[in-house]
């Protein structure tokens, strides 16, 4: 198959929606494992203390395991955390153990906090020939908008919202938006919301479609034209460490994770070093 173009520089993408379920770790699982498996470098960090991110790739997380709480909370660096993956010698994975449910507290007291990860990023890709370095670093934020939420928005050129095609579907977003510009306008003036997924979409339903629609009203452009079915293969995958690219090639699921990708990959090309000035994100939803 034809491999995905890379960007024109590296794209540091934060996957966030403080709402729960809606298919961050999945998002993120699946988009990385398609950038990887069409040619590009991927490195993904789980930052949810649920780990789940780490399990679906297949890497240890109990505790004890070399984390993102040692890069954050610790004094490694991300170097000294990220593990290979089986999915593809492109993609490599920081996993998250449960020590990081604490880190939003022990955080607090930490110089330079909300900085934590975009340092620890930006250390470990200058440690890098360039040949080695990630084409994509993907964040899997966990939900809710704390500090380890906040150290992903402050760490990212951009920001990746998946949206569930179900009831209140953008009840809370207009909070992440707020977030997003308060980041924009104090602590990284490079982020915006890029990119939006809707998942989890169900054609039998009027009410998906009805969702679909007014995201695409609202969001226009930044929607991704592949929208991520409902699909059992989808959610059974993780329970075999696997994404879903690699535990049913052929199945809906996957095809359309592949989909997404490649559409995500293309809008990459365009990226110049300079990261752009002072984008900004949309309006808040009504
Ligand atoms: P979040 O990270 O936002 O909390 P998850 O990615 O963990 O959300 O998804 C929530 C649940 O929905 C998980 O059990 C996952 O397996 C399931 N799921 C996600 N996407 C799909 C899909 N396209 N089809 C079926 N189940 C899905
Ligand atoms: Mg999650």
């Amino acid at each position: 198959q034809e491999p995905f173009p890379a960007p024109g520089r590296l794209r540091v993408v934060t996957v966030a929606n403080q709402k729960g379920g809606v298919g961050k770790t999945t998002s993120t699982v699946n988009l990385g494992v398609a950038l990887a498996l069409y040619g590009l470098r991927v490195l993904v960090i789980d930052l949810d203390p649920q780990g789940n991110t780490s399990t679906a790739l297949g890497v240890d997380h109990t505790v004890g395991t070399p984390s993102i709480y040692d890069a954050l909370v610790g004094d490694s660096s991300l170097a000294d955390v990220v593990h290979p993956t089986t999915a593809s010698p492109n993609l490599r994975c920081v996993p998250a153990t449960i020590d990081l449910a604490g880190a939003e507290i022990e955080l607090v007291s930490v110089v330079a906090r909300e900085y934590r990860l975009r340092r620890a990023i930006e250390g470990y890709v200058q440690s890098l020939p360039e040949d080695r370095r990630p084409h994509y670093v993907l964040i899997d934020c966990p939900p809710s908008l704390g500090l380890l939420t906040l150290n992903a928005l402050v760490a990212g050129d951009e920001v990746l919202i998946p949206i569930q095609c179900e009831y209140y579907a953008l009840e809370g977003l207009g909070q992440l938006l707020n977030n997003i510009e308060l980041v924009r306008a104090h602590l990284n003036p490079g982020i915006a919301v890029r990119t939006i997924l809707l998942t989890m979409y169900d054609a039998r339903t009027k009410l998906a479609d009805q969702v679909a629609e007014e995201v695409r009203s609202h969001f226009g452009e930044l929607v991704l034209p592949t929208v991520i079915p409902r699909n059992v293969r989808v959610s059974e995958a993780p329970g075999y460490g696997q994404s879903v690219l690699t535990y049913d090639p052929g199945s809906r699921g996957s095809t359309s994770y592949v989909e997404a990708a490649r559409e995500f990959a293309e809008r990459g090309v365009h990226l110049t070093p300079e990261v752009d000035p002072r984008p900004m994100s949309p309006p808040p939803p009504p």
